[in-house]
């Protein structure tokens, strides 16, 4: 069997071969989020979470409009501003969300000083591992316009786990993107008008440098540019 037509097996709901998903990509291409997001919600069920990490709430806001019952994970590092955390409480009065938080395990507490290596790899990846377990999809936020290492982001992937990734907004256009936060009063993280275009734990972001890419000051300084949950 020639390696495109491979099926993927997917722990709960569907089978998805290597070609389905490509068809799949090239089909998305120009459809609108929700349409993206429906034909998830209908494929996988509940076995569909979203993750989010609530620097807006863009990605909510256009899923919960689908399925009010999805998932929804945010990864409690214990490193977030205090604007994101307030951008989480002030969704949970808007939205009626089905709201997972996921913490890092406590042994794994003071990583930070053994490096960004092991700290992301304790208190994103390793909870983000444990939230997805029994999924066979998951939603995230990512946009191709986030940063040269994501421009060339697809709509449907395989994950390493084997689970099915959909970013729904990775392809929408900046313009879109704009107006529909305008009209739905997306709720946004102060901190963006203050500099950050991107924003993750306070320890690891910086402002970002006039004119370079949206994601400039996540790990400033050195090579790292995601934290391993998008790998
Ligand atoms: S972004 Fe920084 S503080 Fe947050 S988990 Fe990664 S290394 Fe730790």
């Amino acid at each position: 069997m020639a390696p495109s037509d491979t099926t993927v097996q997917i722990r709960r709901s569907t089978d998805l071969s290597r070609s389905e998903i490509h068809s799949l990509n090239a089909c998305f291409e120009k459809t609108h989020p929700s349409q993206i997001i429906q034909w998830a919600v209908e494929t996988f069920g509940s076995n569909l979470a979203l993750a989010t990490s609530f620097s807006d709430t863009l990605l909510v806001d256009l899923a919960l409009q689908v399925d009010p019952d999805i998932e929804v994970v945010f990864l409690d590092t214990g490193f977030h501003f205090a604007e994101t955390l307030d951008v989480l409480r002030r969704a949970q009065v808007r939205y009626e969300m089905n709201l997972r938080v996921e913490r890092p395990d406590p042994a794994t507490v003071d990583l930070w000083a053994s490096g960004t290596d092991a700290c992301c790899a304790a208190r994103k990846v390793a909870p983000l591992d444990q939230a997805l377990t029994g999924k066979a999809a998951w939603l995230a936020g990512m946009r191709r316009t986030d940063s040269a290492t994501r421009s060339e982001t697809p709509i449907v992937s395989i994950d390493r786990r084997g689970l099915i990734k959909v970013n729904p907004i990775a392809a929408w256009p900046t313009n879109d993107v704009e107006s529909y936060m305008e009209a739905r009063e997306i709720i946004v993280n102060p901190l963006g008008d203050d500099g950050y275009d991107s924003i993750g734990c306070w320890p690891c972001t910086e402002r970002s440098t006039v004119g370079c890419e949206t994601r400039s000051g996540r790990w400033a300084g050195t090579a790292r540019t995601e934290c391993g949950i998008h790998l």
